[in-house]
């Protein structure tokens, strides 16, 4: 709508977003074109929800530590007119300590009809973001029980899927109801009632019986188990997966779709099931993303990083009226087949590259979303070299420089909500995902990229080697000190320098040069006292040279008069002129205004 670069628009969308009083929320990577997902339904007046329904991994109360999560069964009817569920969740839990009270995060907004254990019906009690139910009896620690939740209600829509999340309530080019969820900032008590904590993953899955008007299909998570033929047409979609889930990878995707199915050969040697429920409206367009860009992009990654993770369900995708979301098995994609500027669709290759890194591997305290994100975009950039050649990576690499922020380190070493993270007065917000890359090859120029990449795989799969792997792979959360171990070990190295000026801080560090007689003298500012002795690449008099900066600092004799470039190929992540520091860009925002 605005014939401006997407850079550019993302900039004025989180402008506006914050402006108007949403929250300004940057989920996925800003080189797939954002499109306008808020539909007329989402400017309908919503209750306002409790601060905390609308956020999520805020601290957990005593009540929530409780107990850990076994287990979700969701049994709901999607009824798209009324843009309402009715249905309900089983919750199979075992406690951790003595415990007469199941505490669930939940939106208040659904009216609960009844709640149920294995002696029959519960009590309960609500608050606007909680559900309470009195178990009757006191479970001791080890114990294991299910209480179903029977409810029914309006879900918050979406105002700007994926970035602020929810239901979309949609409709597809001929008309007929398309629905998602995309709840990464929000967590899974916008939908049903759960331990909405990304250290919270059910330990055996989920199971999902969703039942759709006639007409339309569900795709879901895991294994489609069975369809089961209702009166009036409608249909009940019955998905199970049996692996832990991040509770924001969940998805429930519905519409007039199309199931196309392959097969593909896993470098560890077994077959991987592959599923595109794609809307009938597309089916050519998503069979041509099925053949060539599936085998592909999972070739690719596979060759990479490791096997693909779940090869003992399926990898799937699930066309989406919202751009994109990693939701295990099912990935959500909405690009809309848009020739990717890179040769090939990089919203496709995104999501998919985080079933290693954020679904296999995922982070308990969403401070460390760069490794979701920043490794995710480092994937992304590494294919475009692979497709395209030096040049467009470059480009890539350059296009994404320009939109670093610096306001926030991009792993503050603290534990933040899923809000905090994504807000710049107290988190990395979209430099998650450009500096984090970038610091995934300035590492690279330090220690070698194959080193970080030996690195990024025992971040995953524990080892440097995990291509004979074979299902089922063990999931993993990690830290960024956890990252920063695997490196230091990996460069055989102490790398907490590197890390704390890249990741731990948010100015990037200047690299100064100045002329001292003849000669040239290098040297960092990074803004503290502490060593930094980042190594620079420097051209002088037409030979590329790696320069060694022991104490922060370097000598190049007889600089003063040879012809110098500093790091001509930008290897190395420093503030350059073509970038604004926090503070300039915050008064050019305010300016622009
Ligand atoms: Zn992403």
């Amino acid at each position: 709508m605005w014939r401006i670069n997407n850079f550019l628009l993302m900039i004025v969308l989180a402008g506006l977003a914050a402006f108007g009083g949403y929250r300004a929320v940057q989920h996925i990577l800003p080189d797939g074109a954002p499109k306008e997902t808020a539909t007329p339904e989402a400017e309908e007046s919503q209750a306002p929800r409790d601060p905390a329904v609308m956020d999520t991994g805020r601290p957990m109360s005593p009540g929530l530590l409780a107990y850990e999560v076994e287990h979700y069964t969701l049994r709901h009817e999607i009824l798209p007119e009324t843009k309402s569920i009715a249905g309900s969740a089983t919750i199979e839990f075992t406690a951790l300590s003595g415990m007469d009270t199941l505490e669930l995060d939940f939106d208040g907004v659904f009216s609960v009809s009844k709640v149920e254990g294995p002696g029959g019906a519960l009590d309960f009690t609500k608050s606007p973001s909680k559900l309470f139910v009195t178990l009757g009896e006191t479970l001791n620690a080890g114990e294991t029980v299910a209480v179903s939740v029977h409810y029914s209600g309006k879900p918050w829509i979406a105002d700007r899927a994926p970035w602020d999340g929810g239901f979309v309530w949609a409709e597809t080019p001929s008309g007929k109801p398309w629905v998602a969820t995309a709840i990464q900032g929000e967590g899974c008590d916008l939908w049903w009632p759960c331990k909405d904590h990304p250290t919270a993953e059910p330990k055996r899955g989920l199971e999902f019986f969703i039942t759709v008007p006639a007409g339309l299909s569900a795709a879901g998570n895991g294994v489609l188990q069975n369809i089961i033929d209702l009166e009036d047409g409608r249909r009940t979609f019955h998905w199970k997966t049996a692996l832990p889930t991040n509770v924001y990878g969940a998805a429930l995707n519905v519409g007039p779709y199309v199931r196309l199915t392959g097969e593909y050969q896993s470098v560890n040697g077994s077959t991987v099931p592959l599923e595109f429920w794609a809307i009938e409206d597309h089916e050519e367009d998503a069979q041509a993303l099925f053949d060539k860009e599936f085998p592909e992009a999972l070739a690719s990654l596979e060759a990479r990083f490791g096997p693909y993770p779940w090869g003992q369900e399926k990898m799937g995708v699930a066309e989406t009226p919202h751009l994109g979301m990693e939701h295990q098995t099912i990935n959500a994609y909405g690009n809309e087949f848009r020739r990717g500027r890179y040769g090939y669709d990089n919203l496709f290759y995104h999501e998919l590259a985080h079933e290693w890194f954020g679904n296999i591997m995922s982070v308990g305290n969403i401070a460390d979303m760069w490794l979701h994100e920043g490794t995710a975009t480092y994937a992304d950039f590494a294919h475009t070299r692979e497709v395209m050649g030096d040049a467009a990576f470059l480009t890539q690499k350059y296009t994404r420089y320009l939109g670093i922020k610096s306001c926030q380190p991009i792993a503050p070493p603290r534990q933040l909500s899923g809000d905090q993270t994504f807000d710049e007065k107290t988190g990395p917000e979209g430099d998650m995902y450009a500096k984090g890359a970038w610091v995934l090859y300035s590492l690279g120029f330090v220690m070698g990229e194959d080193k970080v990449e030996r690195a990024l795989r025992r971040l995953i799969y524990d080892t440097a080697e995990p291509h004979a792997l074979t299902a089922p792979i063990t999931p993993r959360q990690r830290t960024t000190d956890d990252f920063l171990a695997i490196i230091n070990d990996e460069a055989g190295a102490d790398m907490s320098w590197f890390f704390d000026v890249y990741v731990r801080s948010a100015p990037l560090p200047e690299l100064n040069a100045e002329i001292d007689g003849d000669d040239l003298v290098l040297s960092w500012n990074t803004f503290s006292d502490a060593d930094f002795p980042m190594p620079a690449p420097v051209r002088i008099d037409g030979e590329l040279r790696r320069i060694e900066m022991p104490g922060g600092a370097a000598r190049i004799e007889g600089g003063a008069t040879a012809e110098v470039m500093i790091d001509p190929m930008m290897e190395i992540l420093r503030k350059l002129p073509s970038v604004p520091t926090c503070a300039e860009r915050k008064a050019e925002d305010a300016a622009r205004d």
